[in-house]
């Protein structure tokens, strides 16, 4: 081990303990969310940061997101591993690296082809590819694999997006940023129900924005 890599593992190591003593995030989560080497998902210049609590650059300006709320977003799910499970946003392919520790296969949708690639480059470093990457508007969900039981959208957007209402299953979960780009904007957990939804507040976060179309 290098004296970058052992820094590297000695803040990973303090970062961690500090996320498992707030008590946040169950057992299972935080041992997916430890399973991952964050630094492999950025760039070289951004790894030495790869486990401070803040968002990352990656490729296309967009970023990465801060590791304790992907936990949070990740733990307001209740994933099972045999939920049928969408993410939004694919990004680095960090989260979903997270999530394909805690459930069978990922669906993941990312508007840029270029983050697209990058993910699925960045991906083929974890032992396990349970997870399906696909070049689309996010706004459009996966109607092919719908309904899904849980939905995790990593970008803001000011609507609740219809079509990913309408692809989930009753008595699943979305987990969603909602607001202007540029504002706070506030972490939604929505519980679908036969005839409309519940919303419930995880509190304040920012996100880039969620874009529609394809680039
Ligand atoms: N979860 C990612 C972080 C992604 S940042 C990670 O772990 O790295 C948000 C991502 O949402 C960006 O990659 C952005 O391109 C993507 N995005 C924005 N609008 C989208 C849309 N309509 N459909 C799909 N992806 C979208």
């Amino acid at each position: 081990m290098n004296i970058k890599n052992k820094q590297l593992a000695e803040n990973k190591a303090r970062l961690f303990e500090q996320i498992e003593q707030s008590g946040v995030l169950s057992n299972a989560t935080l041992h997916a969310l430890a399973s991952i080497d964050r630094e492999n998902y950025v760039d070289d210049q951004f790894a030495p940061q790869a486990y401070h609590d803040v968002t990352l650059p990656i490729p296309a300006g967009q970023t990465i997101s801060q590791i304790l709320v992907v936990g949070i977003m990740i733990e307001a799910l209740s994933l099972s591993w045999e939920d049928k499970l969408l993410e939004i946003g694919t990004g680095s392919g960090y989260q979903t690296a997270v999530l394909s520790k805690l459930n069978r296969r990922v669906f993941s949708v990312e508007r840029f082809a270029e983050l697209v690639t990058e993910a699925e480059k960045n991906l083929q470093a974890e032992s396990n590819n349970n997870y399906t990457i696909m070049h689309a508007d996010g706004f459009d969900g996966f109607a092919s694999q719908a309904p899904f039981d849980k939905i995790i959208v990593s970008a803001a957007s000011e609507n609740i997006p219809d079509k990913l209402l309408q692809q989930m299953k009753v008595g699943g979960i979305m987990v969603l940023p909602l607001g202007k780009d540029g504002q706070k904007q506030e972490l939604l957990k929505i519980i679908k129900t036969q005839d409309s939804y519940t919303t419930h507040s995880l509190g304040y976060v920012k996100f880039v924005p969620m874009l529609t179309g394809t680039a």
